[in-house]
């Protein structure tokens, strides 16, 4: 899966990964690929035998991660094919996906519905040439930026700050971002995940509007008006995959 044709298969105590040799690098880097196997990259030059012995120091480590990502590869699997009867999360609880087909010169919509169990029924136009996933992320886009700008709307004044502007994108590595003008961004990601976990990223970035970086000030601040910061960061540290991975259709496992 996505391996390029250098990389070379090993094993080191016990641990299968795979070695890649990159001009680029300047030292030992070690990751979890796409389908979860360890992938360390060496200067061209490096012996394989240093690949092997940082293989086997990290290998506590390599061990946390792949048990996090086997544990959301079976969550994620669970909730089925993405479509009609398959499932996704809004809020952090699942949803039923309901599709159907509208007649032509109707216009595509989406309605999120729990009068008989949670359900987003996807009415989908002939002519609109997007896929459901499309269509899915055009509509979680623009729930996110609601469920997003009420609980800043809520939380600024509390911490004493007012953002200039907040926007929607999706980062692939944070879930948020302030900058030093007042602007915050988050990812649209987190209308899926639980509205305690949503609630504390727009405090961390409301408070870095307060504090830049980092700092104990900063923390103590933010716990202050988030007494479950450390529930919400683990909970996003073991489902950050499963969110990135939610409107792909799950593969069988190869
Ligand atoms: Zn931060």
């Amino acid at each position: 899966m996505g391996a390029v044709r250098s990389d070379v298969r090993r094993e080191a105590a016990g641990v299968p990964y795979r070695l890649r040799r990159s001009p680029r690098a300047r030292r030992l880097r070690l990751v979890l690929d796409a389908d979860g196997t360890p992938l360390v990259t060496v200067p061209v030059r490096a012996p394989d035998h240093l690949a092997d012995a940082f293989v086997e120091s990290r290998r506590d480590w390599i061990g946390r991660q792949r048990a996090r990502f086997v544990a959301q590869r079976e969550r994620h699997l669970a909730k089925g094919r993405l479509g009609d009867g398959g499932a996704i999360d809004l809020s952090g609880r699942p949803h039923r996906i309901e599709v159907r087909a509208l007649e032509p010169g109707r216009r595509t919509r989406v309605e999120h519905n729990d009068a008989a169990g949670p359900s987003i029924r996807v009415s989908i136009s002939p002519d609109d040439r997007r896929t459901l996933s499309e269509i899915l992320e055009a509509w979680l886009r623009h729930e996110a930026r609601d469920a997003v700008r009420r609980r800043v709307a809520a939380r600024a004044p509390q911490l004493g700050v007012s953002p200039v502007a907040v926007s929607i994108r999706d980062q692939r590595t944070r879930w948020g971002s302030a900058s030093r003008s007042g602007r915050l961004s988050f990812s649209w990601r987190l209308v899926l995940t639980p509205p305690a976990v949503l609630d504390y990223v727009v405090v961390h970035e409301l408070a870095h509007l307060a504090v830049f970086g980092h700092t104990p000030a900063f923390w103590a601040l933010v716990r202050s008006a988030s007494p479950d910061a450390d529930r919400a960061r683990r909970w996003l540290r073991e489902h950050a995959l499963e969110l990135h991975w939610s409107l792909e259709q799950p593969e069988a496992d190869g």
